[in-house]
């Protein structure tokens, strides 16, 4: 009998149950997945390589308890999921953010594994976090978080192990705190955590690399069809990390980005952002409704999402499920022919339906901000040879990755009409390298 994908995702929610965001993963995958088993790969299908792809191979929840500026004692659950160490060391970012669960730490981790696998470099998928809030603490307080975070995720992780890095709520502040406690415990200067400061072990365009990596992946695509950035109106969501230097990217590739976004509201600047804005609208924090006050052109609206804009791209680099089918039909009515993910799942199922079904160019998260965990990558192997190459040479082996990973997409994404489904791809390239050596090691 072949794999029947109703029949799977019941089985993965009987399973699994109040886990949405990880069903969501789990069958956005699996519907790709499953004809490509039956038709191509029976006995992967005996192996049930599928049944154990979607169950994590770790799951560790802790306690973290740490006293705040009050000498109060305050109580979060710190979670690392190792999802899958077929291909390499369990590798993926941690979260630190309230709305942290395990549903949304197994969607994350389990994309991850496909993720790291489309990069070419041999790395296993995990990901972890903690429900702490770092929104209003102070600079004491989220050291002494992340101090008890590690304190206790240090026997389970190792530059041979797990490398956790940044995510939400985590970067290269977090990342040093957490590295400094990890270093105390073992007495070992190691590449345990990626996104290191760059006199302490990190690589150059680490920060950059989810943001450029986007790019350069939107520019293999419009490549693939002649086509290129100038002239290119480009709306994006988030105010971070991915989304500032995908704008700056972009600017410097001739499009014109007029979105940005916060959990506040958004941005729209008909002119377009400079990137002299940008630095500007980096300098204001969360606050990025007082950007129009110095940019008269420009409106902040509490109420409105970046999709509402007319562009030709756009680019979701804020968080899990943030465009919606509703959204994706407005875009698709003001003529928006391409859809990259900054995020890791921005976008919903219905979304995703609608760009189909629109002929929209979407290319997936896994495949197309795979530059971040690329370049963790590539800081992992910095430090195992004890080297720091020039910013130059890191930048030019993201671009390299990013347009193998486009070339994976094409390869098992291409449809008869000659469009392309990235998911498709993304979804397939990433799981033939997992399965093969899940197979290769024996149950
Ligand atoms: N959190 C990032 C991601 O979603 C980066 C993970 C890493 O560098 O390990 O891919």
């Amino acid at each position: 009998m072949s794999l029947n994908f109703k029949n799977f995702i019941k089985h993965v929610a009987d399973k699994n149950p109040n886990e949405p965001e990880f069903l969501q993963a789990v069958a956005e995958v699996t519907e790709d997945l499953i004809p490509y088993i039956n038709e191509r790969h029976p006995t992967w299908k005996d192996l049930k390589i599928l049944e154990r792809i979607v169950e994590p191979e770790r799951v560790i929840s802790f306690r973290v308890t740490w006293l705040d500026d009050n000498n109060e004692v305050q109580v979060n659950r710190g979670y690392r999921v190792q999802m899958n160490s077929a291909i390499g060391p369990y590798k993926g970012g941690l979260r630190f953010s309230p709305t942290v669960n395990l549903s949304i730490l197994k969607f994350l981790a389990f994309e991850q594994v496909f993720k790291n696998s489309l990069t070419g470099i041999p790395l296993g998928g995990g990901k972890g976090g903690s429900d702490f809030d770092p929104k209003g603490k102070s600079d004491m307080e989220i050291m002494r978080f992340c101090q008890s975070f590690m304190t206790e995720l240090y026997r389970h992780v190792g530059a041979e192990t797990d490398v956790p890095a940044g995510d939400i709520g985590v970067g290269e502040r977090e990342v040093g705190y957490m590295f400094g406690q990890y270093k105390r415990i073992q007495n070992n200067f190691t590449g345990v955590l990626t996104g290191k400061g760059k006199n302490w072990g990190g690589s150059y365009i680490r920060p950059e690399a989810t943001g450029y990596g986007l790019l350069y992946f939107v520019q293999c695509i419009l490549e693939s069809l002649d086509d290129d950035f100038n002239g290119k109106t480009i709306t994006i969501s988030g105010a971070g990390n991915v989304a500032y230097y995908a704008a700056e990217k972009a600017i410097h590739l001739g499009g014109k980005v007029i979105t940005l976004s916060n959990s506040t509201g958004c941005v729209h600047d008909p002119d377009g952002f400079t990137i002299e804005k940008l630095t500007y609208i980096n300098t204001l924090g969360r606050n990025i409704s007082d950007y129009p006050k110095k940019f008269k052109s420009a409106s902040f609206y509490a109420d409105k999402k970046p999709w509402h804009f007319p562009c030709d791209i756009a680019l979701p680099c804020a968080t899990q499920n943030e465009l919606d089918g509703d959204d994706a039909k407005i875009l698709i009515k003001n003529g928006c022919k391409f859809v990259a993910e900054g995020a890791n799942m921005p976008s919903t199922a219905d979304a995703i339906k609608a760009f189909h079904k629109g002929k929209v160019y979407f290319a997936p998260g896994k495949a197309a901000n795979a530059g971040g965990v690329a370049v963790s990558g590539l800081e992992m192997s910095q430090n195992w040879i004890g080297q720091q190459w020039p910013s130059e040479k890191v930048d030019a082996q993201l671009k390299g990755i990013m347009e193998n990973i486009h070339k994976t997409c094409i390869k098992y994404g291409r449809e008869e009409d000659g469009h392309v489904n990235y998911l498709k791809g993304a979804n397939i390239g990433g799981f033939i390298k997992v399965a093969s050596a899940m197979k290769a090691q024996g149950l």
